[in-house]
């Protein structure tokens, strides 16, 4: 669900609040572009590698975040928590103005609702209403340079190349069993 800029905190669990407050004192938060559809940052790790973070708005809100690190716990990581602060200090909010009461110490209070499941579902929901839209039609009338550039460029995009990677092993696998069939 869409949140405001200055709500993300909602989402955050204090020590990862804590955190980004410290990443974004030792500016480790890079905005790499940032305009009203979209922002991108990067984000030092403690290892001298840098974290891609990735930002939507609509109407002012933020509607989706993404983050290529491996964090899975309760609400955003610290990544995407700082990248959110960084906008904010770009419109002059300073990190000595959160309230004590946007420090979450108990995990029930932070609001796990993942606007991109939200999205993902809007979009299989669309999917599966679209009666013209046949995947392996559409994906077998492509010429194989159009499908590569498109998987490349996707792969560039997003790391969360599964669906691909998973269709392409099922097609392996349908291709070996065909095979073995015209050979026994
Ligand atoms: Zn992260």
């Amino acid at each position: 669900m869409p949140f405001k800029l200055r709500n993300f905190t909602d989402r955050t669990r204090a020590l990862v609040l804590q955190r980004a407050i410290d990443l974004v004192n030792n500016q480790s938060v890079l905005i790499l572009d940032h305009d009203q559809d979209h922002a991108q940052c990067h984000v030092q790790n403690n290892r001298g590698g840098i974290y891609h973070v990735e930002i939507r708005f609509k109407d002012e809100d933020v509607v989706f975040t993404h983050c290529d690190c491996p964090y899975r716990g309760v609400g955003i990581c610290k990544h995407t928590a700082a990248g959110l602060l960084q906008l904010l200090m770009k419109e002059g909010f300073e990190t000595t103005s959160f309230r004590t009461d946007e420090f979450h110490f108990n995990d029930a209070d932070v609001n796990e609702e993942n606007e991109e499941d939200v999205v993902l579902k809007e979009l299989i929901k669309e999917i599966n209403d679209d009666k013209y839209f046949d995947l392996f039609q559409f994906l077998s009338s492509q010429d194989r340079e159009q499908l590569l550039g498109f998987i490349g460029h996707y792969l560039e995009e997003s790391e969360d190349i599964r669906l691909v990677v998973m269709a392409y092993l099922w097609y392996k696998s349908e291709r070996v069993a065909t095979t073995k069939d015209f050979l026994s």
